[in-house]
């Protein structure tokens, strides 16, 4: 979507003044000749909210033609969907009573003269089956969808997309019975109450509906198509029951399991814990092999990626089989936070999403799993995707303004939202918690509502200033980074923390930051709080202190999405990490250690010296925690992975990858050496008892976990019995997990079991090409795979037929570009064919669907991370996406972005003409 459409959408002050002028009903007919001829007729009841007020000369309707290609977008073409337009029945003529920016997708319509309501009937006709964008009317399986967020209602019919125009819908679905392509269609949906069905005079089979509330345009959805649908009930507590649809593609049939378990567990949770009960007599939830994002929250029947839907046991890793509830829980909340009541522009998008991210983690912790392993994931989340994107970006969950919707579902506005909701938890506690999140979402029933109107409420909850500081935690950018030291006092028994807060940028205010903290005295945990820090600079002071603590323990259980650094050595944070028995702090000290070893590794490599050893006590303290009984399973498996590189990168300025790459490699297996009979022992006993049939109890599952983890790490003694492993697990698989570790460990088979390896590759190929999950299996494992050749490589995974690659699949795009970037060997190749193979597929993937070549292009605007060789052979890369013609906004606006930031940063420095943009 281009910028300047943008800016007018998203940009705040364009939401501060209501619109004189809106719909406050609208009927919308949709009428399926064939799979690829669709007439859509929206008629909008105009009315004149602030008749006092004066004209405006014109309205402006947002409207998306994605029959016109760029080019012809850009020299001035007339619309190819709009059939026609006009006001109260009265035809209107272009270029006299409105206008066309095709650019700007706007269409700019005279106000009619001596009339304060009106009705405005458009015509449009789609194409579905030709639409490879994902948005707009499209298909997927064979069947019609239509989901209106973001902001696709335009690319049906002109309409004012706004979230403050909210309107009352009358929808009429209809599709002809004779076409070959929707003659079997056995279901037409869309939002609201089914109040009539039939045959019309045309032969047509129809549906109406009528959803009386008022909503935003955003929450609507459309299915029509073929599906193998499912009915199951629940009852809430207080005796109302709803019937649950859930609807697959026909290939997909019997695979929503997962899909009902978390629905009726989110149904509970909503219900007990917050009072929120779905009023409705119907839900409806359908899977989509075809779709660009996760899952959508359209009203009441919520539409998901196959991806968080046909989950079976056999094709994804166990952790996939968590992500689906959560995901269905996910969006059933939306029918409280989003669906109940609507933000009040884009800009506010943090406000639905970080408050049901935080609902999902409370509610996935309470009913499905071992909460601190959940919080664990969080917690990653945020360290290994939010932090460095929070760099990268600086926009805070609800920012000010944006510069185009990319920017904006991101894991600031989701991950980094949800944390500072649960800090507004943590502050107030669990019980006024629900209490004030059921009040502010019944006193804002089907309105608009912001989060100043939250904040303004959590003040009568608690004392604390949140309409002022702690709002600063949504709208300011930039994350803190804390600074501690502590002092033992002997004389007055005190022990004192400093604190000091500080941002890249220093005109950020300082952060209300809750922090957990404890001291660590005799192998003990005491003295432990919560702090509120929102000053600058501050001090705890611990009274009664008897003798110096042997370490203190901060931001314990991540309390806050902050950066702490303190003044600890190594001894002390072995001794709590023996002294913590909470999975999550426990992770912290941890993964710390990890990263400053790593890091350690980096800078020998860096300046061309010897790589040093781990310390025999760092070693000691790993082989207590393999052999510790009271650590669960899955818990020791997040202990026993470091950050991945993505996060690693962050810790270092302008970053050589290969030494980054071989700083872990390194680290890996000396950790592999140092503790290699201790974890291959732990291996032997969880494969025995796991040995049997498949159990999906929740030990069997953690203990599948932890067991990968361990193969992961010994796997890099390349020995033979190492090696007969992973083929073991691989031929005795009975699950997906164990798939897929063993498919991900394949390359070690490479070189010395030429035939399994092959045997292998063979094999999984051709199982997971049954199921649509497992397909997106195989393809991330051999995407992940390291080549020579890196750009061979991935032309051969997307294009040879063997592999199963499908553009018309977002997520095929989604998962095999960044997968392969993962692999810094092939991503990192010295030539530089890995930038260009990312290039490639940015550039093939821009003809098909913006969104995916958007999230493609994305992997290359993190040059400017990279050192100086690096940045310009990636900038290189870049330059020839910028020179393609013909690309979508979506990929023109990351790339021009990225090249933009790097010119910025290296003018003035090796300036030459051949550098764009350079201002010596
Ligand atoms: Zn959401």
């Amino acid at each position: 979507m281009p910028k300047d459409t943008l800016e007018k959408a998203l940009h705040e002050d364009n939401f501060k003044k209501p619109l004189k002028y809106q719909p406050d009903h609208i009927d919308v007919d949709i009428r399926i000749h064939d799979t690829d001829n669709v007439d859509v007729t929206c008629v909008y009841h105009y009315k004149d909210k602030f008749p006092t007020e004066d004209k405006p000369s014109i309205i402006e309707l947002d409207f998306e033609d994605l029959k016109l290609t760029p080019d012809e977008r850009k020299n001035g073409a007339s619309p190819k969907s709009l059939l026609s337009l006009e006001i109260d029945g009265v035809k209107l003529v272009e270029g006299q009573d409105y206008i066309y920016l095709g650019e700007k997708h706007k269409i700019q319509l005279n106000v009619p003269k001596d009339k304060n309501n009106f009705t405005l009937t458009a015509k449009t006709n789609v194409d579905p089956l030709h639409n490879t964008t994902g948005v707009g009317l499209y298909m997927s399986d064979g069947n019609i969808f239509f989901k209106g967020e973001t902001m696709n209602f335009r690319k049906i019919s002109p309409v004012q997309d706004r979230t403050d125009v909210l309107s009352t819908f009358n929808v009429t679905l209809s599709q002809n019975t004779n076409a070959q392509n929707t003659q079997n269609y056995n279901q037409l949906l869309t939002n609201g109450d089914l109040v009539d069905f039939g045959m019309d005079a045309q032969g047509y089979r129809f549906v109406r509906y009528e959803d009386k509330v008022q909503k935003p345009c955003y929450l609507m959805g459309v299915q029509a198509g073929e599906f193998a649908t499912e009915e199951y009930s629940h009852t809430f507590t207080n005796g109302h029951t709803v019937k649950i649809f859930t609807h697959a593609p026909l290939k997909d049939k019997n695979k929503d399991k997962y899909v009902v378990e978390g629905i009726i567990r989110g149904m509970e949770y909503m219900d007990k814990e917050f009072g929120l009960i779905y009023d409705k007599p119907q839900y409806h939830i359908t899977s989509l092999t075809t779709f660009n994002a996760g899952a959508t929250e359209t009203k009441s029947m919520p539409m998901f990626s196959a991806g968080y839907f046909t989950t079976d046991k056999d094709f994804v890793p166990s952790s996939d089989l968590l992500a689906t509830m959560a995901v269905v829980i996910h969006e059933y909340i939306h029918e409280f936070i989003g669906n109940g009541f609507y933000i009040n522009n884009w800009l506010e998008l943090g406000t639905k999403e970080g408050q049901t991210v935080f609902l999902e983690q409370l509610a996935t912790a309470a009913m499905l799993a071992d909460p601190d392993v959940v919080r664990m994931t969080d917690m990653n989340d945020m360290v290994n995707r939010q932090f460095p994107k929070e760099d990268d970006q600086n926009l805070p969950p609800i920012p000010n303004a944006l510069n185009s919707e990319r920017d904006h579902y991101t894991a600031t506005t989701y991950s980094k939202g949800a944390e500072c909701f649960r800090m507004i938890h943590t502050l107030i506690g669990h019980d006024k918690y629900t209490k004030l999140i059921k009040e502010y979402v019944d006193s804002h029933h089907y309105q608009n509502a912001s989060i100043d109107d939250l904040l303004e409420l959590a003040e009568q909850y608690h004392s604390y200033d949140f309409t002022g500081k702690f709002a600063r935690w949504f709208k300011q950018a930039g994350r803190a980074t804390v600074t501690c030291h502590g002092h033992y006092k002997g004389d007055s028994q005190e022990y004192v923390i400093s604190l000091e807060q500080r941002f890249k940028d220093p005109h950020n205010k300082p952060l209300p930051i809750p922090l957990g903290i404890a001291l660590c005295i005799d192998g003990q945990m005491s003295h432990e709080q919560v702090y509120l820090f929102d000053q600058e600079n501050d001090a705890i002071v611990f009274k009664n202190v008897a003798k110096e603590p042997e370490a203190y323990s901060i931001n314990r259980s991540f309390t806050a999405p902050v950066e702490i650094r303190d003044d600890q050595d190594i001894t002390q944070a072995i001794k709590l990490l023996a002294a913590e028995s909470d999975g999550v702090t426990q992770l912290q000290i941890i993964q710390s250690l990890h990263s400053k070893e790593i890091l350690k590794r980096y800078d020998a490599l860096k300046a061309g010296q010897p790589i040093p050893a781990i310390s025999n006590s760092f070693a000691d303290a790993l082989k207590t925690l393999v052999t510790r009984k009271d650590i669960a399973p899955d818990v020791l498996a997040n202990l026993l992975t470091p950050a991945p590189l993505g996060s690693l990168r962050t810790q270092i300025p302008e970053v050589t990858p290969m030494h980054l790459f071989n700083a872990r490699d390194s680290y890996m297996n000396d950790i592999c050496a140092a503790l290699y009979s201790e974890m291959d022992q732990l291996y032997t006993d969880l494969r025995n008892d796991l040995s049997g049939p498949y159990k999906e109890d929740k030990a069997s599952t953690q203990k599948r976990t932890l067991a990968g983890c361990l193969l992961k790490i010994t796997a890099r003694a390349k020995t033979d019995k190492e090696r007969q492993k992973i083929i073991e697990l691989y031929d005795n698989a009975n699950n997906g997990e164990d798939r897929i570790t063993a498919g991900n460990l394949l390359e070690k088979l490479r070189d010395d079991e030429p035939q399994h390896y092959q045997r292998i590759i063979d094999d999984l190929l051709q199982y997971m090409s049954v199921d649509t999950n497992g397909k997106l299996a195989a393809l991330d494992i051999m995407a992940a795979h390291t080549s020579a050749t890196p750009r061979a490589h991935l032309n051969a995974v997307i294009t040879d037929p063997k592999y199963g690659f499908d553009w018309a699949i977002p997520h095929h795009g989604k998962h095999v570009g960044p997968r392969f970037a993962g692999n810094y060997r092939n991503f990192h190749a010295a030539n530089g064919e890995g930038y260009e193979a990312i290039a490639d597929m940015a550039i093939e993937a821009g003809r098909i669907n913006p969104e995916v070549a958007g999230a493609i292009g994305n992997i290359l605007a993190s040059l400017n991370n990279f050192d100086a060789d690096t940045a310009a052979k990636m900038y290189k890369a870049l330059e020839r996406i910028d020179n393609t013609s013909g690309m979508p906004q979506q990929l023109r606006g990351t790339v021009k972005d990225a090249m933009k930031a790097y010119e910025e940063k290296n003018s003035g420095q090796n300036c030459s003409k051949t550098k764009p943009g350079c201002n010596p």
